[in-house]
């Protein structure tokens, strides 16, 4: 048995019978772990208004040698995600962020990197970026740390530049250049290389300033699409809610 204690973004909440809930949480050291909050249904538990989607957490558990699920014995709030969570869009946001991290992070790897992208996109939707440019910076930037989608390196087939003319190729495995891609796959809008290359360099924070359009960020949300669905093999259910209740793309 071991006790742990981190910071801990805290990616879903679910009920567990009559009084606890099961929790999944994400760890810089541990990655994304599952563990059951003892009485955390119950009206007046210490846990029930800690154990918000999406806010920032000081964690501790207990793990048992060989058990899936830990032990949650304490939670205290550090950034709660009220205001986010206060909007339609923002709830919305907030799921798609937590079901994609749980889609692409095995439980129980160290996730250094995808818990500062995380950390960071949930606190620049607080300071008021809007949730469309946050979640196309969040997601191109979750598949480049999955290893699924290297968006900021050149041409994998000649080694050239990823210009004017790119191509999704492969039903959403690869973006090459104009001249390897030929008349295969897709052609990728210039306004979604031009984001690819900015969300590369640039914190989400400055990249708010950039006037990245509507145009660019539907494109951009064209080809994450794809490239997701090509590797994971199915939609996640909180995009498909996402887009029905938005009625965007
Ligand atoms: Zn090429």
């Amino acid at each position: 048995m071991r006790f742990r204690r981190a910071e801990a973004l805290i990616l879903d909440v679910q009920p567990l019978g009559d009084a606890d809930r099961i929790v999944a949480f994400l760890t810089r050291e541990a990655g994304v772990l599952r563990g059951v909050a003892r009485g955390a249904r119950r009206r007046y538990s210490r846990h029930a208004g800690q154990l918000q989607l999406l806010s920032r957490v000081d964690l501790q558990w207990l793990e048992k040698e060989g058990r899936e699920l830990v032990r949650i014995t304490s939670v205290e709030t550090l950034r709660a995600a009220d205001a986010l969570l206060a909007s339609l869009e923002g709830v919305l946001a907030a799921s798609y962020l937590a079901e994609s991290v749980r889609a692409f992070a095995p439980e129980g790897e160290p996730q250094e990197l995808l818990f500062r992208l995380l950390d960071s996109t949930v606190a620049a939707l607080l300071s008021g970026v809007e949730p469309a440019l946050a979640t196309r910076y969040f997601e191109v930037w979750l598949l480049r740390l999955a290893g699924v989608f290297p968006f900021a390196s050149p041409c994998p087939g000649c080694g050239g530049a990823l210009a004017a003319g790119s191509r999704l190729v492969g039903g959403g495995e690869s973006l090459v250049c104009a001249s390897c891609g030929g008349e295969e796959g897709e052609a990728v809008a210039p306004g979604a290389l031009r984001f690819l290359a900015a969300a590369a360099r640039s914190p989400l924070g400055q990249l708010a300033g950039e006037g990245v359009t509507e145009t660019d960020l539907a494109a951009v949300e064209r080809l994450a699409a794809a490239v997701r669905r090509h590797f994971l093999q199915h939609e996640l259910r909180s995009y498909e809610v996402m887009m029905r209740t938005l009625g965007t793309v």
